[in-house]
């Protein structure tokens, strides 16, 4: 489903990411995991082009996007459209509600109906516990609520798989629980996901793959059980015992 092979990316003279590879087959929740700096939302982003690889291939379904080669804008933004992206910060509009967020991505990028996008924007809203929210705007959201919508706003674009980036990480404690339920409960639907996070319960209960990454690479890999009841390398280790 999501094929990755030697994926680097530099900033100027800063090398974050060395070279990963790495395979997802379809339907999977791999959950990364690693210190701050490693480089896990950098390679996020590069899944989602919004950074470009400096070297590497990634391929999704049966597109592929060769960075050792120059890209073109329309091979981009057709492969964009795989991913869905949902951000630390929700990122929404905020002059926009609920709904006038999520249909956004739909009507402009895809040329759906405003009717149409409404009707099915109001679904995934009503999806994520927030079918009495549609006409809310952000400011009017917590946060908690208010990743629900980035949620559903990625969603809308009916994407391949869906990248979450620390999603929970700023929110307050108690308003945690919904935003990982709503998450839970699209991978038991079977959506394939690749989500950075500090949720290490979240990790154990939802992932099928927990990757462990340091200085731009992957070091340690494996199902969640094996890979936190014993894990092999000595950086995994200190990195699990300064969480406890
Ligand atoms: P993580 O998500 O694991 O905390 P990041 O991917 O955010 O790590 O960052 C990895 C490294 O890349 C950091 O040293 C960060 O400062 C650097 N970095 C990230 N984005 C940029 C950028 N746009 N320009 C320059 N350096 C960047």
């Amino acid at each position: 489903m999501i094929s990755i092979q030697g994926l680097h990316k530099s900033f100027g003279e800063l090398e974050v990411l060395k070279g990963m590879n790495l395979e997802i087959p379809k339907g999977k929740v791999v959950v990364l995991i690693g210190p701050s700096g490693s480089g896990k939302t950098t390679f996020l982003r590069c899944l989602n082009v919004l950074e470009t690889p400096t070297k590497g291939r990634v391929k999704i379904s049966e597109k592929t996007l060769n960075f050792d080669q120059k890209t073109n804008k329309r091979e981009v933004a057709s492969f964009r459209r795989l991913t869905g992206m949902v951000f630390q910060n929700y990122n929404l509009f905020p002059h926009k509600t609920a709904l006038e967020n999520v249909i956004e991505g739909p009507v402009i990028v895809k040329g759906e109906s405003a009717s149409k996008a409404k009707e099915k924007g109001r679904i995934l809203l009503e999806k994520v516990g927030l079918g009495d929210k549609v006409d809310f705007y952000p400011s009017q959201l917590s946060g908690g609520q208010q990743q629900r919508v980035g949620i559903a706003r990625a969603l809308a674009m009916e994407p391949e798989v869906m990248l979450f980036d620390e999603p929970t990480s700023a929110l307050d404690p108690e308003l945690v629980g919904d935003v990982l339920k709503v998450m839970k409960d699209l991978a038991e639907e079977g959506m394939t996901m690749v989500v950075v996070t500090h949720e290490m319960r979240f990790a154990k209960d939802v992932a099928d793959e927990v990757i462990f990454m340091d200085q731009g690479v992957i070091v340690e890999r494996g199902a969640p059980s094996e890979f936190f009841a014993n894990p092999k390398q000595e950086r995994t280790r200190r990195f699990l015992n300064v969480l406890e």
